[in-house]
């Protein structure tokens, strides 16, 4: 039994075990398959500070490497979502001269790039090569290392303290999350803020989104268990703000305690959090089995399309469709392929299940009756883009919050 990786008083308590997983994003070479790695993908709470966490982890070496298959940069939505988190920021240094921001796990740089043009000082921090080197292209000032409290400490040595130190999808990844809050104590200015979001645990658990649960996310953050770490480094939870991207995800802003007025929306979240027994144990006991039932379901629907000599594919080999793909056992044989815009995972094979990976125009090309819609959360850009593929005929089969097909199930498909 694992000790809590948040409060480390007590022993996390598993609700839900997907069973063998192999790494989220990594995709196998069909020329040069080698040998992948597997894990026991579980989720468990903290029965003390309620911090909802992994259970086992893969090691960092092993999923934020040299050829990290996630450019931040490939999805519209995501560049508009990042340029306003940007101009958030820039909003908030915009009367402190010389400002300096610092992004840990910048990515490609889709958000450094709106500091540049607005003159802001900058750094990004990532440890994978080759999307900093996209980042460095562009003129953006990067260092690849991990933030942690000796490379803080460094960054402090050479560029002076930070006025914000943000992070988007990135704080929720990293185990060693005491060395990530440490060295953000470091580097902040006296009245600087620590923000960043994370896929919100209130909303995997609304929306029964289990695929948000993969390797890469160690902790399923709420406010309750965010202002609890706070609190534990001398930081204080001053805003929490929801963001509507990846299925739903809470923005915290974090000062050093008592140096900003926290906004009333903290004690809203904390309220809501526990009228609703976010932290409660029943809610994740009824959280686990719903996956059970969307999995059989899901399994269901695919064996029946293929019973009925319907042919199946997906769309968008995310890394959280592993999750799902693997979960419920899926392969080649109920699955042909699996159409994404991603370049870099195009002509591999899905983790695991080794589900081949086509573009796009290969979908269009030779198109299946029905898609499993694996990147449910970009459901309205998807479905516009190809909106070809309904007027057709063919279906769409989506599973977040429940299996279901587009346009509904009726009986002139069956
Ligand atoms: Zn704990």
């Amino acid at each position: 039994m694992a000790v809590c990786l948040a409060c480390g008083r007590h022993q996390i308590e598993p609700f839900l075990s997907f069973g063998r997983m192999p790494m989220a994003d990594a995709f196998v070479d069909p020329a040069s398959p080698g040998e992948e790695f597997f894990f026991n993908l579980a989720v468990g709470r903290c029965p003390g500070c309620t911090m909802v966490q992994l259970c086992e982890r893969v090691p960092d070496a092993r999923m934020f490497h040299d050829a990290y298959a996630y450019f931040s940069s490939t999805s519209a939505r995501m560049r508009d979502h990042f340029a306003r988190f940007a101009g958030e920021i820039i909003g908030r240094v915009a009367d402190r001269a010389g400002a300096f921001v610092v992004e840990i796990g910048c990515n490609d740089g889709i958000m450094l790039d709106a500091f540049r043009d607005a003159g802001v000082r900058h750094l990004g921090v990532d440890p994978a090569g080759n999307v900093l080197a996209a980042a460095r292209d562009r003129g953006l000032t990067v260092r690849q290392s991990f933030f942690t409290r000796d490379s803080a400490a460094d960054i402090a040595a050479a560029h002076g303290p930070a006025d914000v130190i943000a992070a988007a999808n990135v704080v929720c990844h990293v185990a060693d999350i005491h060395s990530l809050f440490d060295g953000v104590v470091r580097l902040l200015t006296a009245d600087g803020l620590f923000i960043f979001e994370d896929p919100y645990v209130g909303a995997i658990v609304a929306q029964n989104a289990i695929d948000q649960i993969y390797d890469e996310h160690v902790f399923y953050f709420s406010a309750a268990s965010v202002h609890g770490l706070a609190a534990a480094h001398g930081l204080e939870l001053v805003d929490v703000t929801a963001q509507p991207v990846h299925g739903g995800e809470l923005r915290y802003v974090l000062a050093r305690g008592g140096r900003h007025a926290p906004s009333p929306r903290v004690e809203e979240w904390l309220s809501r959090e526990a009228e609703s027994g976010l932290g409660a144990a029943g809610t994740y006991a009824a959280f686990a089995r719903r996956a059970a039932g969307i999995r059989d379901r899901l399994i269901a629907a695919i064996d029946g399309a293929a019973a009925r000599g319907r042919r199946v594919a997906g769309y968008g080999a995310t890394a959280k469709s592993s999750t799902i793909i693997n979960y419920c056992g899926l392969g080649p044989a109920q699955v042909a392929f699996i159409a994404d815009v991603t370049p870099g995972k195009q002509g591999k094979l899905t983790p695991g299940a080794h589900i081949p990976v086509r573009p796009p125009e290969y979908f269009r090309a030779s198109p299946p009756d029905e898609a499993v819609l694996f990147a449910w959360n970009h459901e309205r850009e998807i479905l516009a883009k190809e909106s070809w593929f309904a007027a057709r005929g063919g279906r769409w089969l989506t599973y977040v919050p429940d299996v279901r097909y587009i346009p509904p199930d009726s009986a002139s498909h069956a």
